[in-house]
């Protein structure tokens, strides 16, 4: 048994890569964007300095735990909730890679028996609160309804949507989110919460010309300035985060790799801004 509870966080924040794609509906090819995405921050072409000036380069403060190793694995939410529990416990922050956005699921999971009043972020084109999507309650179209049945999250507030049937919009109304839809936007809202925030970003919340590198098109979304201010702005603590929908196989040219690094960055730059001052 580890003391690991008890130990001082060797790094306040790890990036740690869940390369897992088998709950998709539609598309494979999420399970490849992990190390692309790091690819992409640690891209030449750009350098690690957060806009906010921090260097992510020269800054100790986090640490990569590469990828998951799904070899042999036959129950995966048990097995991702366990590996975020660990990490966890030893009193870090997480910035995780998918992988499709099933992996959230699992992952709140872990946060919710750390944070008793967790608040999630949501972003995405889609409420992903379908009870079952083709028979699979565990499908990336359905991990909030799970969070929230089990009372894994105090809020949940989820930007961007723009592709949700009435089933859906009834799901949101019974689990008591709170939706910012893009039918009425004009400028991005200011978010605010009281306490920890998660912060859950599906790359399709981008519109497919900044994003084109996912499995679910869907026109009519924000821009990459837009979801940096959302990053930037949220008034909370963030404590944890996923990257998720990243499709390399649905990409053109690295471009979506490219705003995934970007984002990538600018979540490490606040997941580091908000981490307690280590003692
Ligand atoms: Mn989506
Ligand atoms: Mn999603």
């Amino acid at each position: 048994m580890e003391h690991s509870a008890t130990k001082k966080p060797a790094a306040a924040v790890i990036l740690l890569g869940i390369p897992f794609d088998d709950y998709s509906s539609y598309l494979r090819g999420a399970a490849e964007a992990p190390p692309l995405i790091r690819r992409a921050l640690r891209d030449e072409a750009s350098n690690m300095t957060t806009e906010n000036g921090s260097d992510l380069a020269k800054e100790i403060g986090w640490r990569d735990d590469g990828d998951l190793n799904f070899d042999g694995v036959t129950a995966p939410v048990a097995f991702i909730a366990a590996e975020v529990q660990r990490r966890l416990a030893a009193g870090a922050q997480l910035c995780l890679l998918g992988g499709d956005h099933s992996v959230t699921y699992p992952i709140i999971r872990a946060f919710g028996e750390r944070y008793l009043r967790l608040n999630i972020l949501h972003l995405d084109a889609h409420p992903d609160l379908y009870d079952e999507f083709q028979g699979n309650r565990y499908s990336h179209a359905c991990p909030f309804a799970r969070i929230l049945e089990e009372g894994l999250a105090a809020r949940v507030v989820q930007v961007g949507i723009r592709s949700a049937p009435e089933e859906l919009r009834r799901q949101a109304r019974r689990f008591g989110v709170e939706t910012v839809g893009l039918a009425d936007w004009s400028a991005a809202p200011r978010v605010e919460f009281s306490g920890p925030v998660y912060l859950s970003l599906d790359m399709d919340v981008l519109d497919p010309a900044f994003a084109p590198g996912v499995s679910h098109r869907e026109p009519g979304g924000l821009s990459t300035r837009e979801v940096i201010g959302l990053i930037q702005g949220f008034a909370g603590r963030l404590v944890g985060a996923d990257l998720v929908e990243y499709n390399p196989s649905r990409d053109t040219d690295g471009q979506t790799a490219a705003v995934a690094g970007k984002l990538l960055k600018e979540i490490l730059g606040r997941l580091l801004r908000d981490a307690p001052a280590s003692a």
